[in-house]
């Protein structure tokens, strides 16, 4: 069976985990948090890094600390891992949900015809003429580890007081090559960003995430949150209600292993990526998806495209099919303005989303993926 996307562990971590054990320092006290939160702020070069549970929860704060309150307005894409969605619904808000572009990222052009023609700027708040509600926040996700394409959004959402939380669950090691990014990276550019280190992540603590913003306040405030907002610890004063959201040390020592990892999961996805790719070029009706050519994606995932009437199977039948060939497959998420929990939110000119979801499969991308697994997945692609 050639699995999807399971972790490597061949580092450190035994050794740092044993540490944890050895010495007992096992919860959320201990070394290797604030080293996990060093190595990845040094590496995405952010001002500040806050270790969380998991992505999810780091959405969810991240979401109450730019100021998203019961009735919001949250503006996100259709297509991405629901989490994101949920994240919005934890804090009251409500999602207003966009179209995807070429890279199954938020389409930045619609959202800015969205803003400049659905909305309204007064008082230092930007209102939905339609709804009558605030837009307090957009999320853009760099999905499949491709870069979104925020240049033009970032403006837009400053003038318009619309806070930036960009969702790089799946996105650590994206940097931007062009523009005025050039050299930044996916997380960094909004006003705040959540990591996730999921076990299908390009790195993982079993589960984990992480919060960045270049934003003191915001950091401090991070940090606050995620540990039941203590105010005082010895007398257990609190003026806010926290979370209990706190990345253990053992999860962190994992962490801080994979850190050291990470350049050569970059290299191995790339390397994958670049064997597929040339591996399909003869291939009738399939074709690797390109990502954006202004950022260096981690190619965290590698999406094919299926041209329905050139390969003459579809999207189902190829999945089917792999899976009894023993190679485990996944379409895209449900378009999530069309999940029961979402149906009655707003969307907005979802066009391109509906036949990216039909056309799309995406292949085993784990690290230690070899060159013959990758000739066998190719092979059954082009077996009948
Ligand atoms: C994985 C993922 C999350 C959630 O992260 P967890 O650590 O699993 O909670 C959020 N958004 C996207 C796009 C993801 O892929």
């Amino acid at each position: 069976m050639i699995p999807l996307s399971v972790p490597h562990i061949k580092g450190n971590e035994w050794k740092y985990v044993k540490e944890c054990l050895d010495t007992e320092w096992v919860s959320t006290a201990g070394k290797y948090v604030g080293q996990f939160e060093e190595s990845l702020r040094e590496y995405t070069d952010a001002g500040h890094a806050v270790a969380c549970v998991n992505g999810t929860a780091a959405l969810q704060v991240a979401l109450r600390i730019v100021g998203v309150l019961p009735g919001d307005e949250v503006i996100v894409p259709t297509v991405t891992f629901v989490a994101t969605v949920n994240a919005v619904s934890y804090q009251g808000g409500a999602p207003v949900f966009m179209d995807c572009d070429d890279y199954y990222n938020i389409d930045s052009a619609k959202v800015l015809e969205f803003l400049e023609k659905q909305t309204e700027t007064r008082d230092g708040s930007t209102y939905n003429r339609a709804s009558g509600k605030r837009i307090a926040a957009l999320v853009p996700v760099h999905v499949f580890g491709n870069a979104a394409r925020l240049e033009d959004l970032l403006d837009a959402c400053r003038e318009r007081n619309i806070k930036i939380v960009e969702d790089a669950a799946e996105s650590l090691g994206t940097a931007y090559t062009e523009g005025r990014l050039t050299g930044r990276h996916t997380g960094t550019v909004g006003d705040i960003g959540c990591f996730s280190f999921n076990g299908n992540k390009i790195i993982t603590t079993g589960g984990g995430g992480m919060i960045v913003t270049d934003n003191p306040e915001y950091a401090e405030r991070a940090r606050y949150l995620t540990t039941q907002a203590k105010d005082d610890e010895v007398r257990y004063i609190h003026e806010d209600i926290g979370y209990n959201y706190r990345l253990t040390n053992v999860q962190a020592a994992i962490g801080v292993a994979q850190m050291e990892s990470l350049p050569e999961f970059l290299e191995a996805k790339r390397r994958n990526f670049l064997s597929y790719e040339s591996a399909l070029e003869d291939v009738e009706g399939l074709q690797l998806a390109t990502s954006p050519a202004y950022a260096r994606n981690n190619h965290w995932m590698y999406p094919l495209r299926i041209d329905r009437q050139a390969y003459g199977r579809d999207r189902e039948a190829l999945m089917r099919d792999l899976q009894s060939k023993g190679v485990q497959t996944r379409p895209l998420w449900q378009l999530n303005h069309l999940q029961t929990p979402f149906r009655d939110f707003q969307h907005y000119r979802i066009e391109m989303a509906p036949k990216l979801l039909e056309e799309t499969l995406n292949l085993p991308c784990s690290v230690n993926l070899t060159q013959s697994d990758v000739e066998y997945v190719v092979q059954a692609l082009v077996d009948e």
